[in-house]
């Protein structure tokens, strides 16, 4: 983006973005500040006029939220979108577009994230509609917020800072609005910030509508807190110097060390949820010591346990073996000095980041600042996000109903990167590709899924790591289409199919055809002339001769196996009309009769066609007679190297029977002499059983004929004469039939 970001030069930055400014610049210095201040400047235009209930300039609000975002040290563009977070849904002039031209499409999603569904135009309701519709559009609107999410998080941080931010401000609403806001705010932020891990959040969320929801409570409980304070505070001001004076004897490092504060939601719930009293649970001393290193954090457990007396099976190391959630400290319980007991916890500033911040955490040290690793990184990141039903934190019924719904539809998985899809449901690595971009699907060729290499049609489980493997000149596979899920994929697979011209079409086909009868040993040569094929393409509306057939199977419209099976029927037909019989002479050659008892069955091979006359060899089959191949039949010298034993001489004297023989006829001109050739096959009674003519250049013409010839003496004479055509530039007899 080249946008100069000019604001005009009288304006005057406003105090509170000067100060969120300077934190910026304290917390990174690759912060792009003036693309910041320019948002705000954009953000105070478009809100102008627009004014809080409090009777504040509307821009107080993102800016405070932006603020929020900043404190949590987040990335440019998430304090942006803050900025901007409200332009869409409260100032109609504002369009999406001009959002993405100045400050990207990244921001744009964010923004577009946040923003509320419309509901729709209501016209006269009961109050009962009026509360029915409210719950849906939230429940609709909280599904659109957890999709965005789960493409990007960010759009839920600033989600949760502007929900804080409400919930500061919610003084100057009515009450029945504010306890509606409280009420949802315990339903769905303070859960929604626990999942992401953001404790503080989740905290602050719970302890202002705790204020409102149950005021005589928080009171009582808030001062108590407060009158038992001076006591507390001179215990732990106690236990902090002594322990600071160990660390200081010892020469170790030390970041921050301070109590614990004790959340009044939390104590409140503690209470209602184990009926005790206040003081069974304000009774305990809490500190934390933040530290450098992992090592660091031994070595502190280390002064601590020496500065008092351990309570012994009261010890986790949850840095050896961290919590589910990622979450690493140590902790400790201690007798303190005035015998009562103090829960310690030790941890890095990295490790005490994870524990307050969540994933915002994670995402800030992906650029490589820390070393969790890629694959905890999306662990983590996984487990937040997508392990709804087993968590005893969710405790709200609505949340939980919205996200089993939503998880139950889509599937959500992650690029290598940690980018992440969503698909429907039981999609496979080939939706995955063509999601991501088509042409990775169209030269797809593997997949390996959390590392392992997996078919194209495994189904995909939610937090998968799908990495494709692709080859620049491979293509889609036909078969794809029976396992792929999305309809996307599914119309991007059918337009490339579509797109191959017939003949490829057709080619698939024979191959598939071809690679089937192979499954089944036969020889495919035997099933598939042109004449059976023909038989198929008869019982059919759709298809009118054999490429049209192949080309059906070949665009997957027709099932193989079935095709298969049918030319197995009609050519067991067409064996017994072409039957011939043979019987042994005395010389020990086998010759054919017309007629006979005890006889061996003998066919005609296919795929050079020989007819009587012809110098010919019987190979002995398999479970299917004697088939008869000319002797310069490729097959037949193939025969003869491989298994001479099963040939056998043969003489084939005419019969009184036709025999199909093709013909390649090439010529200068082809009307003239398509009409001889019919003169002289008419003459000669020869019936013509395929025709077809193709230009091959501007003159020259190519004539595939297929004739029923009595033997070798009838097909010469037809050629000879043919040939005698001035226009004719060769005549050639064809192995088998013609076939294209
Ligand atoms: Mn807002």
């Amino acid at each position: 983006m080249t946008a100069a970001y000019d604001i005009s030069h009288d304006w005057e930055e406003p105090e509170d973005l000067h100060a969120m400014l300077q934190i910026l610049r304290a917390q990174r210095d690759d912060a792009n500040v003036r693309r910041i201040r320019y948002a705000f400047f954009r953000a105070e235009q478009w809100h102008a006029g627009q004014y809080r209930q409090s009777g504040e300039a509307y821009i107080h609000h993102p800016l405070a939220v932006a603020r929020i975002v900043v404190d949590m040290r987040m990335d440019d563009d998430t304090i942006i979108a803050a900025l901007l977070h409200d332009v869409l849904e409260d100032c109609p002039d504002v369009k999406p577009e001009t959002i993405s031209k100045e400050f990207g499409e990244d921001v744009l999603a964010m923004v577009e994230g946040v923003t509320k569904l419309r509901s729709a135009p209501q016209g006269e309701m009961t109050r009962r509609q009026q509360v029915i519709a409210e719950n849906t559009r939230t429940a609709e609107t909280l599904r659109k917020m957890l999709l965005a999410m789960a493409k990007d998080f960010r759009v839920m941080v600033i989600k949760l800072a502007d929900r804080l931010h409400n919930m500061q401000t919610l003084g100057s609403l009515p009450p029945p609005k504010q306890t509606r806001i409280a009420n949802e705010t315990l339903d769905i932020y303070a859960p929604l910030a626990a999942r992401l891990g953001i404790w503080q959040m989740k905290w602050q969320l719970e302890d202002l509508a705790f204020q409102v929801l149950h005021p005589v409570e928080f009171k009582d409980i808030s001062e108590r807190v407060a009158t038992t304070h001076p006591q507390r505070s001179r215990e732990l001001d106690e236990a902090i110097l002594a322990i600071k004076t160990k660390f200081e004897e010892r020469g170790a490092k030390m970041v921050d060390i301070r109590g614990r504060p004790k959340h009044l939601y939390s104590i409140f719930n503690k209470m209602v949820k184990q009926n005790v009293g206040f003081e069974q649970i304000y009774d305990l001393l809490a500190l934390r010591i933040i530290v450098e290193t992992v090592t660091d954090c031994y070595v502190a457990l280390g002064i601590v346990h020496e500065t008092y007396m351990p309570i012994p099976s009261l010890f986790y190391d949850y840095i050896a073996k961290p919590k589910p959630n990622g979450y690493q400290s140590l902790h400790t319980k201690v007798i303190g000095g005035s015998g009562s007991p103090i829960e310690i916890q030790i941890r890095t500033v990295a490790m005490h980041e994870i524990a307050e911040f969540g994933v915002a955490a994670h995402w800030t040290y992906k650029e490589g600042k820390m070393a969790l690793d890629e694959t905890r990184r999306l662990g983590v990141l996984r487990e937040q996000l997508f392990d709804w039903n087993s968590d005893q934190r969710l405790s709200s019924d609505f949340l939980r109903t919205v996200s089993t719904d939503l998880f139950s539809e889509q599937t959500f998985v992650f690029t290598p990167k940690g980018d992440v899809i969503d698909l429907p449901k039981d999609s496979t690595p080939v939706d995955f590709a063509f999601r991501v971009h088509t042409q990775l699907g169209m030269t797809l060729v593997g997949a390996r899924i959390n590392g392992h290499m997996a078919p194209l049609s495994t189904k995909l489980n939610n937090g998968d790591v799908i990495e494709l493997i692709n080859r620049s000149n491979a293509t889609p596979s036909m078969d794809w289409l029976e396992f792929v899920k999305s309809a996307h994929t599914r119309s991007k697979l059918r337009g490339y199919f579509r797109k191959l011209t017939k003949f490829e079409d057709a080619q698939r086909g024979r191959e598939a055809l071809e690679k089937e009868f192979r499954y089944f040993g036969l020889d495919p040569k035997h099933f598939m002339g042109e004449d059976h094929l023909q038989k198929i393409a008869d019982t059919m509306d759709s298809a009118e001769n054999a490429t049209d057939v192949l080309a059906k199977i070949g665009l997957g419209q027709l099932s193989v196996r079935t095709i298969v099976n049918k030319l197995r029927g009609t050519v067991v037909e067409t064996h017994t009309a072409d039957r011939i019989e043979v019987t042994k002479t005395k010389e020990g050659k086998l010759t054919l009769v017309t007629s006979g008892i005890d006889n061996v069955m003998v066919n005609r091979a296919k795929c050079c066609s020989a007819i009587p006359g012809d110098e010919v060899v019987g190979y002995v089959t398999r479970g299917r007679g004697i088939m008869i191949h000319r002797k310069v039949c490729p097959n037949a010298l193939a025969y003869a190297t491989a298994e001479p034993e099963r040939l056998i001489p043969y003489t084939w004297p005419p019969d009184g029977n036709v025999y199909a023989v093709g013909l390649k006829i090439m010529s200068v001109n082809r009307t003239g002499l398509l009409m001889d050739i019919s003169t002289i096959l008419g003459e000669s009674k020869t019936n013509v059983s395929a025709l077809k003519v193709k230009t091959i250049q501007n003159h020259t013409a190519e004539i595939d004929v297929t004739v029923d010839v009595k033997d070798t003496e009838h097909l010469s004479h037809l050629m000879t004469k043919i040939s005698n055509f001035s226009d004719v530039i060769s005549i050639l007899r064809m192995f088998g039939r013609i076939t294209k």
